[in-house]
Order: C-alpha cells, then sequence, then structure tokens
C-alpha cells in the first residue's frame, strides 16, 4: 500500500471492551446472560428519560445544538460552576482523548498509575508521548510517587479518584499534600466517572480544588449512576481558558441530539439517583458478606463495583462464569491477574454470580 499511518497508531492496540451480552450469546449459544462486567447501571436509566427520548424521534434529522446550552445550563446551575467552565462529549474517553489531542506531543511526559483507567495511556501513546507508569500501593493509586515523577518534561498527571479498576480512592489529606507540589504549568486531571458512588467522607470533592487550581479539569460522565452509557455523554470542568481549548478540539456535534437531552432529564432526576445508589450499597453489602464467605479477598470500594480475588487463575474463572452466563472482567486483563472485576449488579443478578462464581471455583 503507499499509505503511511503515524508509527504512533501502529504501536497501539484496539480498546478491549467487557464482552457484549449478543456476542455470549452468540458464541455460547446461550439464553439468558448476566453482563456484570462494565460498571453499567443495572437499573437502566430513568423513566423521565425514556419518555423524554421517546418525544425527540421527530427531531432525528436535526443537527443537536453544538453549544449543549441547556445541559451547561442545568449542571451550571447545580454544580455553581460558569457554563463557559463546562465541556462536553461523546462520554469521558473522549474528553481524554481531546486533552491529549490538545496537549500531548512526541517528547512530552505524562504521569498515571500502573493500574487505572488504560485510555489515558493510550491517548497519550497515540500522541507520541511517553506514559510514565507509577506502581500501587495497598491497590491504590501512590500519589506521592506520582507527583514525584514530575520531571521539566512532565504535561499532564492522570488521577483517577475513584481508581477503575481498584475501586479505591485517596483521601483529602493526602491529596492536599501532593497538591501544593505540582507545578501550575502541568496539566491535573481528575478523573471522577465514579464519584456519585463513593461514601467516604474523605474523598476529596476535585470541583472544590478548581479555583485554587486552573491547571486542573474534572471529569464526569453520565455512563455510569445516570445509566446513559449506550448515549454516549460525560463532561468536563475546568476554568474558562482551559475549556475553551479543549472546546476547540472536541466535535462540534459530539453529544448528540439524544445524548443531550437524556442526560439534561437524568441529571435532574434526584430521586432515581437515589435508587441508584442505595442500591449499589445493599448489593456491595451482600457481595462483602459473600466473598467474605467464600474466603475471598476483596478490596473495598467506593464505586460501582469490586476486585475480588480468586485466589487461581482468573481467566479460567472467566471462562466458566461466562459459560454459565455471567460476564466478568477478568483482571489478567487489568493488570491484576487472579482477580475478578464484577459490576455491583441488582439483588438478583448478585445472587446469580454467586452462585456461579462458588460453581466456577
Ligand atoms: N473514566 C473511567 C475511570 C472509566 O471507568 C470510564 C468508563 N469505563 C470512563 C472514564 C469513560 O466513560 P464514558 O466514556 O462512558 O464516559
Amino acid at each position: 500500500m503507499g499509505y503511511k499511518v503515524r508509527k504512533e497508531v501502529l504501536g497501539l492496540d484496539v480498546y478491549r471492551a467487557g464482552k457484549p451480552i449478543s456476542e455470549v450469546k452468540r458464541e455460547l449459544g446461550l439464553g439468558e446472560v448476566t453482563k456484570l462486567a462494565s460498571n453499567e447501571n443495572p437499573l437502566g436509566c430513568s423513566p423521565k428519560v425514556k419518555a423524554a427520548l421517546r418525544e425527540l424521534i421527530d427531531e432525528t434529522h436535526m443537527y443537536p445544538d453544538a453549544s449543549n446550552y441547556e445541559l451547561k445550563e442545568a449542571l451550571s446551575a447545580k454544580l455553581g460552576v460558569k457554563p463557559q467552565q463546562i465541556c462536553c462529549s461523546t462520554g469521558s474517553d473522549s474528553l481524554i482523548r481531546v486533552i491529549c489531542n490538545a496537549f500531548l506531543e512526541s517528547g512530552d511526559e505524562t504521569i498515571m498509575a500502573e493500574v487505572t483507567f488504560p485510555r489515558y495511556e493510550s491517548g497519550a501513546k497515540l500522541m507520541g508521548a511517553t506514559p510514565i507508569i507509577i506502581p500501587m500501593e495497598n491497590n491504590g493509586l501512590h500519589i506521592e510517587r506520582m507527583v514525584d515523577a514530575i520531571t521539566e518534561k512532565t504535561k499532564i498527571i492522570w488521577l483517577c479518584n475513584p481508581n477503575n479498576p481498584t475501586g479505591t480512592i485517596f483521601n483529602k489529606t493526602d491529596f492536599a499534600n501532593v497538591l501544593s507540589r505540582i507545578p501550575d504549568r502541568v496539566l491535573i486531571v481528575m478523573d471522577e466517572a465514579y464519584i456519585e458512588y463513593v461514601t467516604s467522607k474523605e474523598f476529596p470533592n476535585a470541583l472544590e480544588y478548581l479555583k485554587d487550581y486552573p491547571n486542573m479539569i474534572v471529569l464526569r460522565t453520565f455512563s455510569k449512576a445516570y445509566g446513559l452509557a449506550g448515549l454516549r455523554c460525560g463532561y468536563g470542568i475546568a476554568s474558562e481558558e482551559l475549556t475553551s481549548y479543549f472546546n476547540r478540539v472536541i466535535g462540534p456535534f459530539d453529544v448528540n441530539l439524544y445524548a443531550q437531552k437524556a442526560a439534561l432529564v437524568a441529571f435532574e432526576d434526584e430521586e432515581f439517583l437515589k435508587l441508584v445508589i442505595e442500591t449499589n450499597e445493599s448489593g456491595k453489602e451482600y457481595l462483602y458478606e459473600q466473598f467474605n464467605l467464600m474466603d475471598l479477598p476483596f478490596i473495598e470500594t467506593n464505586t460501582n463495583f469490586i476486585m475480588v480475588d480468586t485466589k487461581t487463575n482468573d481467566k479460567e474463572v472467566f471462562e466458566k462464569l461466562l459459560s454459565k452466563g455471567v460476564i466478568v472482567r477478568p483482571g489478567f486483563l487489568l493488570g491484576m491477574p487472579g482477580w475478578l472485576r464484577v459490576t455491583i449488579g441488582t439483588e438478583k443478578q448478585n445472587q446469580l454470580f454467586i452462585k456461579a462464581l462458588g460453581e466456577s471455583l
């Protein structure tokens, strides 16, 4: 072929997502399949969202509002930031790439944890930057060591809090101790995709630090607690200046008509969100109890998923669970061989998973 693909693209792998239900049904000829692999919301989304979406059908031929006006107004009012500080895109995943596009080039370094959301690394590599990978401390981010790793080449530090896949958080005190050591030329990305599920009082809500740190961007999403993963909508909050740069890179119509409406309605349905969080809490307690009974170590979580140590070959357990119609995420794909990451489901799904896990070990 005469064409020449950038070497950075040749060096990337395709992202391996959690197996879709349809694929497992097709491959294994199963009728019933439960997916607890991608931290989706087991309750679905708010019924108010479904009703609003039905009403939009006749507008399908129209472009969405490129400014995301209504959504930004609603976010702004509740979060106490200016609409000009908010950028919206096709999931926070897309914003991670936008940040890399805007900031990184060959020769730059960018710091991330060893076991964290893999899109920081792929986004950095795409731009030819060098990911600096910092080992974990007690299965959580070692933020002190991450900050120690800053050099004059560092452009971005990625802090996933709570962290995917470990579900851990770093606390206010530790955060405050390292923040003051991050030079203002380094962009601090606070990925808070799971913030709605956090229960710890010690959790540092990054929004509260934005005023003092104009080099910070906070990422959030409608994919998890709001149950809109299929529609793709996430947002970033930063200084007006930073936001203006990201808005130049984000595609004008990245957040489609349905996603904008759904996000707006979902964001305002606080009752549904409360139910989601309560369901997650009781599911978490049940799974903790069961793991204890099975004598399986697990990592306490501030999210809607739990890392559990199978004490054996996770790939084999994953395959056995699959054959029983339960999809989870095997740790070998996440940098934690031996472990499984399971999304907290409904009561019925959790029971089904525990039964299948017991039979698979
Ligand atoms: N950040 C973290 C930590 C995640 O776990 C995910 C989804 N798995 C994302 C970002 C991206 O989510 P989305 O693109 O659906 O907003």
